[in-house]
C-alpha cells in the first residue's frame, strides 16, 4: 500500500533504532534511549528543531543491540513506523539517557541510508495512508470490500466483545470504547494489537503485514486469545469480583515494554511486576517501623500513579533509596589492639603522639563497644597524613571507609538533603555516603571541617552538629528521607588545617589532635619507607629499575619543596617515576624491535637495549627531571642590609619564615605598611615604633640625620614580603622591633636568627602559638638560632630531638633580651642579664 493523497511524512527521516519495543501506528510508546546514535538524534534533532516536522522521526524496531552500535551499524529492520515525539525527558541518573514518548503515525520502508553518523538518516517511502482522522468508522473498509470487509467486521465485533467484558466505569475502558467507534476500521488492527497483551514478536508481525487483509488476519487471533483468556479469568475470579477492574492486566505471554496510549489503567498494571519486586524489597530491607510505614504509604501512592507523571520517578527514586539504605546491615568489628598498633606503625612513620591517642581510643572502644566517645579531629597542615590515618583506622577496625569533603560546603542541605518537594531533590552527603558504603557502621572522614562556609541556605555547621552529637544522631533526619536514620554506629573522624575557623559549637564536640609538620629527617624516612615504594608500585616500576639515594631525597625536600607535609614531595617522586617509566618503556620497545631484527634470542637483546638498571637519580638527573631548584637558601643573602629581620609565622599550611623589611626616607614621621596585613599586624607595628621611640635614648637610636627621635623628619616603610597570604596575628611584634632597631641603628641583624613573639607597649614579650610548626620552618630554612618568648619554653619539648640539637634557642621575657640575642655581639644599651621586676606580675 503506497501513499496517495492525505498527509505526507518527510521523505528523509532520522531513524531511532530500538530493541525494546515495537511502535505501531496509532499507539504511543515510551522509549528509553542511551546509545550514542540515539542520544545524538535527540540532542541534534529533537531538542534543536523548532518545527513540527523536526519532531517526526522513524522508529526502527528490533535492532540488534543498539547500545554497541558506535562503529558498525547493525542490519536494520526494513519496515519502521514514523512517529511524532510528543515528550522528551532527559535524566542523568543512573546514566545519561532520554525518555521519549512517541506516537506512531504510519509505516514506512527504508529506501536508502543517507548517513550513519552522528545519527542514522534515511530516505524512506511512506507505506500507510495518513488521513486526518475524520473518516467515520463506518466508512473506509466496508462490507462491500468482500473478504476484507468481512474480516474487518469480525475484528470490530471481537473488539466490542472484549470491551463488553471490561468494566466501563474504568475511564480507560470507556476511552477504548470511544476510540473503537471513532477510528477508521483499517487502523483497528494496529491500535488493538498495541493495546492488548501481545509479545514484541507478534507486534512485529502486525507491523510487517503491509496489506490490510494480512494485518487483520494477524491481529484477529491475538484479539481472540485475549477474549478467551479473559473468559477463563472471569470464571476463576467470580469469587472475588473486586479484581474485575484490573482484569486488563491479565495478559498472557510476552513482555509489554511500551506504554500504551490512553490506557492509563494499563500503565499502572504494567508496573505491576516492578512494584511487586519493589514491595518485596521494602519488606526485606529490615527497616525500622516508622520508615517501613512511610515506604508502604509511598508504595501505595506509586501504584496509583501513571508512569508518565513526573512524580512517579520521584517516588520511585525515593523508594529505591529507602530499600538500598543499610538500615540494619553492618560489618563486624575485628579489633585487636596489637594488630592495630602494627598496622598503624607500618602505614605511618613518626606521628607517635597521634598514633598513641588513636590506639587509646580504639582500646576504649574494644572494652566498651557502645562508646559515645568524642569525635577525633586531626588538625594539621596539608599532606601530613590525616586522611591516611583515618583510612588506617577503618582498616584496623575492619570497617568501610568513606570520605566526605566539606571544603566549601555552604548549604545545609548538602549535609541534610533537600526536601522532596523540590525538583531534583537529593539526600544529603551523609545518607548518600551510607548508601555508597552499604553498611551502617562505616568510618566517615569529614574532611576539612574548618572550611565549611555559611550562606543564606542555612548553616551547614548546625546540621553537622546534629550528625556528630551522640545524644542526637541516633535519630538523624535527612530532609529527603524524612524519616530518622540511626547514625550512632558510624565512627566519625574530622580533619582540619586550623581550629581557628571551626565553628565553636562544633569544635566543642571534638577532641583535637594536632598533627604538626615533619622535620627534614622524618621526611626522608617517610619518603624511603612509604612514598617511594608506593610511587614505584603505582608507576609499575620496581626497586631494581629505579633507585633514589637518600642524598637526592634530601635535595628534593630542601630545594624543590617547602611544605610542612609530604604531598609535594610525593608529587616530585611521582614525576621522577614517570620520567624513568618512559626510559624503561623505551628500552622495552627497542628490545622488541631489536629482537625482531636481530638473529640472537630475544633475551639477549633485552639486556643489551635497556639502560643499566637500576636507574640511579643523582643530582644531575634530578635537575634534568625537575628543572632548576625552586627554593634556594636565601636567608643569609637577604639579611645583608640593616632593616631586615627574619620572623616566624604560622599559617594553616604549616609554619613559615617571614622576612620583615623596613626603610626610611625624609618625611613627616609617617608609617607605611605593605604586604597584605591584617589589623592586628598593623597594631603590632605601631606598638613597636612607640616602644622604640620611648627607648631611643637607651639604645642609641637616631633618625636619618642623627637626631634623638628616630621618627623626626623621617617616613618609615615596613614591608612583609613572601607570598600573597594574608598575614595577621600578633606574633610578629618582636620581629618588627628588631627590624626597626636595625634600621635606626644601622646595625645588621644576625643572618642566622629567626624570631617570634608578641610585644606589649612596655617591652614585654608574650607567648604565641604554633611554636612547633614555626621552629620546624626555621629548621627547614637553615636558621641556627631561634628567639622565642620565655613562656613558650615548654613547647620546645614537643620538638624532635635532632631539631633541638641543631638549633640554639633563646627564650626571652622582654625586648631588651630579644635585641641582645638578635645582633652579633649584642645590641648597644642592652643588658642581657637585666630582668625587669614587673615581668612576672601581670602577664
Ligand atoms: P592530609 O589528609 O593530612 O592532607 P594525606 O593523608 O592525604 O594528608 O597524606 C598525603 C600523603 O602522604 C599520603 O600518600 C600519605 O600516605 C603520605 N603520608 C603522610 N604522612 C605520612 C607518614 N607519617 N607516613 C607515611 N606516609 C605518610
Amino acid at each position: 500500500m503506497s501513499s496517495s493523497g492525505g498527509i505526507q511524512i518527510p521523505s528523509r527521516l532520522p531513524l531511532l533504532l530500538t530493541h525494546e519495543g515495537v511502535l505501531l501506528p496509532g499507539s504511543t510508546v515510551r522509549f528509553s534511549v542511551d546509545s550514542p546514535r540515539n542520544m545524538h538524534l535527540v540532542k541534534h534533532r529533537l531538542l534543536k528543531g523548532t518545527s513540527l516536522k523536526s519532531t517526526i522521526i522513524g522508529v526502527i524496531p528490533n535492532t540488534k543491540d543498539p547500545e554497541h552500535d558506535t562503529d558498525d551499524l547493525p542490519t536494520l529492520h526494513k519496515i519502521g513506523t514514523a512517529g511524532i515525539a510528543v515528550q522528551v525527558v532527559g535524566s542523568n541518573w543512573p546514566k545519561p539517557h532520554y525518555t521519549l514518548l512517541i506516537t506512531g503515525l504510519c509505516r514506512f520502508s527504508v529506501s536508502s541510508l543517507l548517513k550513519e553518523r552522528p545519527f542514522v538518516l534515511a530516505e524512506v517511502e511512506q507505506l500507510d495512508k495518513l488521513e486526518q482522522y475524520t473518516t467515520p468508522a463506518t466508512e473506509g473498509v466496508t462490507a462491500e470490500d468482500g473478504e476484507l470487509g468481512e474480516l474487518s467486521q469480525k475484528f470490530y465485533q471481537a473488539a466490542v466483545q472484549l470491551l463488553g467484558m471490561l468494566d466501563m466505569s474504568v475511564p480507560v475502558v470507556a476511552k477504548f470504547r470511544r476510540l473503537l467507534d471513532s477510528l477508521p476500521r483499517e487502523t483497528l488492527p494496529d491500535v488493538v494489537a498495541s493495546m492488548i497483551r501481545t509479545s514484541n514478536k507478534e507486534k512485529l508481525q502486525v507491523l510487517d503485514a503491509l496489506s490490510l487483509e494480512e494485518r487483520f488476519k494477524k491481529a484477529l487471533p491475538m484479539l481472540t486469545r485475549q477474549i478467551e483468556g479473559l473468559k477463563l479469568l472471569q470464571k476463576t475470579r467470580k469469587m472475588n469480583p473486586d479484581n474485575e477492574k484490573r482484569v486488563l492486566s491479565v495478559r498472557k505471554g510476552g513482555v509489554f515494554p511500551g506504554r500504551q496510549f490512553n490506557l492509563d489503567e494499563e500503565d499502572e498494571d504494567d508496573d505491576g511486576d516492578d512494584t511487586v519486586a519493589l514491595e518485596r524489597k521494602v519488606h526485606g530491607a529490615n527497616m525500622p517501623e516508622a520508615a517501613f510505614r512511610v515506604c508502604l504509604k509511598e508504595l501505595k501512592r506509586l501504584k496509583k500513579m501513571p508512569q508518565s507523571m513526573p512524580e512517579y520517578a520521584l517516588t520511585r527514586n525515593y523508594l529505591d533509596l529507602m530499600v538500598e539504605l543499610p538500615w540494619s546491615k553492618s560489618t563486624k568489628d575485628c579489633l585487636d589492639i596489637q594488630a592495630a598498633r602494627t598496622l598503624l606503625d607500618n602505614d605511618h612513620y613518626a606521628m607517635d603522639k597521634l598514633k598513641r591517642r588513636v590506639l587509646e581510643y580504639l582500646a576504649v572502644r574494644q572494652l566498651k563497644s557502645s562508646l559515645k566517645g568524642p569525635i577525633l579531629c586531626f588538625v594539621g597542615p596539608p599532606g601530613v597524613g590525616k586522611t591516611s590515618v583515618g583510612r588506617s583506622i577503618a582498616r584496623t577496625l575492619g570497617r568501610e571507609f568513606h570520605r566526605i569533603a566539606l571544603g566549601g560546603v555552604c548549604d545545609q542541605s548538602d549535609i541534610r538533603g533537600h526536601r522532596r518537594t523540590y525538583v531534583g531533590s537529593m539526600p544529603g552527603r551523609i545518607i548518600n555516603g551510607l548508601k555508597t558504603v552499604g553498611v551502617n557502621n562505616p568510618v566517615f572522614l569529614l574532611d576539612e571541617v574548618d572550611k565549611l562556609g555559611k550562606s543564606l541556605q542555612g548553616d551547614p555547621a548546625a546540621a553537622l552538629l546534629e550528625v556528630l552529637d551522640p545524644e542526637q544522631n541516633h535519630s538523624f533526619t535527612d530532609h529527603y528521607l524524612n524519616v530518622a536514620f540511626d547514625l550512632s554506629q558510624v565512627l566519625f573522624i574530622a580533619t582540619a588545617n586550623t581550629t581557628a575557623t571551626i565553628p565553636p559549637a562544633l569544635l566543642d564536640r571534638m577532641e583535637v589532635l594536632q598533627v604538626p609538620g615533619y622535620t627534614q629527617e622524618e621526611k626522608v624516612e617517610i619518603a624511603h619507607r612509604h612514598l617511594i615504594p608506593n610511587q614505584l608500585e603505582q608507576h609499575g616500576l620496581t626497586p631494581q629499575q629505579l633507585h633514589i639515594p637518600q642524598d637526592t631525597t634530601q635535595d628534593i625536600i630542601t630545594r624543590y619543596t617547602r611544605e610542612a607535609g609530604v604531598r609535594s614531595l610525593e608529587r616530585k617522586i611521582g614525576a621522577i617515576c614517570r620520567a624513568v617509566a618512559v626510559k624503561v618503556a623505551e628500552g622495552h620497545r627497542v628490545t622488541k624491535t631489536e629482537a625482531l631484527t636481530s638473529e640472537g634470542p630475544a633475551q639477549q637483546g633485552d639486556k643489551a637495549a635497556l639502560p643499566e638498571m637500576p636507574i640511579v637519580i643523582d643530582h644531575i638527573a634530578l635537575k634534568d627531571i625537575l628543572g632548576p631548584p625552586i627554593f634556594e637558601m636565601e636567608v643569609s643573602e637577604r639579611l645583608t642590609l640593616p632593616g631586615v629581620a627574619l620572623g616566624l609565622a604560622w599559617t594553616p599550611l604549616g609554619g613559615e619564615i617571614m622576612f620583615v623589611e623596613a626603610s626610611r626616607t625624609e618625611g613627616e614621621g609617617q608609617l607605611t605598611l605593605t604586604g597584605q596585613l591584617g589589623d592586628v599586624m598593623k597594631e603590632s607595628a605601631h606598638l613597636a615604633i612607640s616602644w622604640l621611640r620611648a627607648n631611643a635614648k637607651t639604645y642609641q637610636l637616631t633618625n636619618m640625620v642623627g637626631g634623638p627621635d628616630p621618627l623626626e623628619g623621617t617616613d618609615i616603610h615596613l614591608h612583609f614580603p613572601a607570598g600573597a597570604v594574608t598575614k595577621d596575628g600578633p606574633s610578629a611584634g618582636v620581629t618588627i622591633v628588631t627590624c626597626l632597631a636595625s634600621l635606626f641603628s644601622g646595625r645588621l641583624v644576625r643572618s642566622d636568627v629567626a624570631m617570634t613573639g608578641e610585644i606589649t607597649l612596655r617591652g614585654l614579650v608574650l607567648p604565641v602559638g604554633g611554636i612547633k610548626d614555626k621552629v620546624l620552618a626555621a629548621h627547614r630554612a637553615g636558621v641556627k638560632r631561634v628567639i622565642l618568648p620565655k613562656r613558650n619554653e615548654k613547647d620546645l619539648e614537643e620538638l624532635p630531638a635532632n631539631v633541638r640539637a641543631d638549633l640554639d634557642f633563646v627564650t626571652t621575657g622582654n625586648l631588651d633580651e630579644v635585641l641582645s640575642a638578635a645582633f652579633d655581639g649584642g645590641f648597644p644599651g642592652t643588658t642581657s642579664t637585666h630582668t625587669h621586676p614587673q615581668l612576672t606580675s601581670k602577664l
